[in-house]
Parts: C-alpha cells; structure tokens; sequence
C-alpha cells in the first residue's frame, strides 16, 4: 500500500529520446492529477544521492537506461517480476517509506505481442536479438506462454548464457542472428541496433515466411526493421505500443486507477 506520490520522475542517462514525460504527463492531465512526471537525466555517479531525495520526498517514477539494474539493488522490497528479471523500470515509495521496485516491461511485452498477433498463439518458436535488461522481461513473459521456445543471439556469448540460465524456457544459443531467426514464428529485437540510424539487427530476408517482427526500439516514422519485414509481408511492429503498456501499468501501480491509453497514444503521436 501506499499514498499518492509526492513526486513522479524519470530517471535514465541520456534521456534524450524519451517519449515518456509526454505521454504520463498527457495521462496525469486526462486523470484530472495535478502532478507532473519530470526527467531526470542524472548519471551513476549521482543516482544514490538522488534516491536518498526521491526516498524523503515520497517519490515515484520510472527507472530507463542504464539504472534499471542499479534501482534494483537500492530498493527495500522488489515484486517477484522486478525479481525475476533482475531490473526495475517502476517503482514507488510505500507507507512504511520503503522504496518498492516493480518491472513492468513484462507486462508492457505481453501486451505488445497481444497487440501485434492477436493473442498468445501455442508454442511459439522466438527469436530474442540480445541478451540485457529487456530480453530478460521478454524471457520472463515467454516462461508463461505454453509449449514456447526460444532461439536467442547476442553478440556477447557469456550474456547469453548467463540470461537463458535463469529462466525456464526450452532454449538454445545461435551462432548468429540469421541462424537464431531462421525456424522463428516470432522474431524479437532486443538490442539498441535501428533506435538511432537505419542499420537492422538482421536482414529481413532471413526471416522465416510467416514470421511476425516485434522491434523493442521505437524511432520516428519507425525503425527500418519494421518497415522492411512490412514491406516483406510480415507482421511487423515497433516497440511503441510496449512503451505506452509498461507506462500505463506503472501509472496503474502509482495510482491504483488504468489511465486514460488514448491521450498517452495522442502524445506520443503528436510528437512523431
Ligand atoms: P541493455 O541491457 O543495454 O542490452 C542491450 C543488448 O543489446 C545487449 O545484449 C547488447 O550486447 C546488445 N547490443 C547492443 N548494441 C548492439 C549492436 N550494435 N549489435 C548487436 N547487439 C548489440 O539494453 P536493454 O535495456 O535490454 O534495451 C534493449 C533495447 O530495448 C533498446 O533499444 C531499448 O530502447 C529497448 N527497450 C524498449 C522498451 C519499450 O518499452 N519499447 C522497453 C525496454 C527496452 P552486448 O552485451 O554485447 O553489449
């Protein structure tokens, strides 16, 4: 349990992309809620000091690159997601003043994948392209699909394995991208490649004929690994509709309401 926060904030370094103020702020002001969600753009070397403040001013937010794994180890409590996955995106301070971490980008993929296939199709083959904070909640949410398995790749070995240790999910290690996406019916990139220029983590010619494509990165006007697996006829989508999800099951945690998803996605439009 705990009270409205006294502060809501974003914490992350760079945030230069970030859609996310837009979009809570555009939901904080549908709710009728007078308070406003703040950037922080801080590093590493200044993060503790400004959880030590958010903890007295009963703060809440959102945790982005590259503080997700640091919020994690300065919370008092975790939920058995933010837990499992290692990394917090959310949290709030209860009324015991305890800083609660949560992770909501497993829920924010969930959604995404409802979003992009209709519903959880039985035992789906997925290609994961990366091995960090978010191809964790991606393998975390996958744990629960039925008869799932997964093809991952990542560029550094160790990670891979590291990742695919922790979670219960029948896997196996690529050599490549192309050899990870080649049986796959759902192709997820996971890794930063296509959020800042026009390179794709792997050719869309690789992909199996009735792959779907879910790109975690989201650009304006979209990443070219969505444009091209579209133009190839699969389905393909960005990871705009995870960042509004996992942003509205956070506002759900700080406020215990759903916000309003159509002024979080009219924001996140008129900026695009
Ligand atoms: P992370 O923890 O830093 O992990 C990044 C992963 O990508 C690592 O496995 C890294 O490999 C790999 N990688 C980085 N650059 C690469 C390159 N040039 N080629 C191949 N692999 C590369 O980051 P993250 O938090 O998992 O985020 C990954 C992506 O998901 C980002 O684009 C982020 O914006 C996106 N994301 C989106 C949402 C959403 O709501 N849509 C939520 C969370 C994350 P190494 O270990 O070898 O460096």
């Amino acid at each position: 349990m705990h009270d409205a926060p006294g502060r809501l904030v974003l914490l992350g370094h760079p945030l230069g992309h970030t859609l996310s103020p837009a979009m809570q702020n555009a939901a904080l002001v549908a709710a009728g809620i007078t308070l406003r969600y703040e950037p922080l753009d801080i590093p590493r070397s200044v993060l503790d000091e400004t959880i030590a403040g958010l903890r007295r001013q009963r703060a809440a937010g959102n945790v982005t690159t590259p503080h997700k794994v640091a919020l994690a180890n300065a919370c008092d409590r975790l939920t058995e997601t933010a837990k499992k996955v290692g990394a917090v995106n959310t949290f709030w301070t209860a009324i015991d003043g305890a800083l609660v971490g949560d992770n909501t980008d497993v829920g924010g993929f969930d959604a995404a994948v409802d979003a992009l296939l209709g519903s959880h199709r039985p035992r789906e083959r997925v290609a994961i392209l990366g091995a960090g904070g978010a191809a964790a909640a991606v393998l975390h949410a996958i744990e629960r699909w039925e008869g799932a398995e997964v093809s991952l790749y990542s560029r550094t070995q160790r990670r891979a394995e590291e990742l695919l240790d922790r979670f219960a999910v029948k896997s196996t290690i690529a050599r490549d991208a192309e050899r990870a996406v080649e049986e796959a019916t759902l192709v997820v990139n996971a890794t930063p490649v296509g959020l800042k220029d026009d390179t794709v983590p792997v050719s869309v010619h690789a992909l199996a004929k009735d792959a779907a494509v879910l790109d975690l990165a989201y650009r304006v006007n979209e990443t070219v690994f969505v444009k091209d697996a579209r133009a190839r006829g699969h389905r393909a989508q960005d990871g705009l509709t995870m960042l509004v999800e996992q942003g509205a099951l956070a506002f759900e945690r700080w406020f215990n309401t759903a916000p309003d998803r159509d002024a979080m996605w009219n924001a996140i439009r008129a900026l695009r």
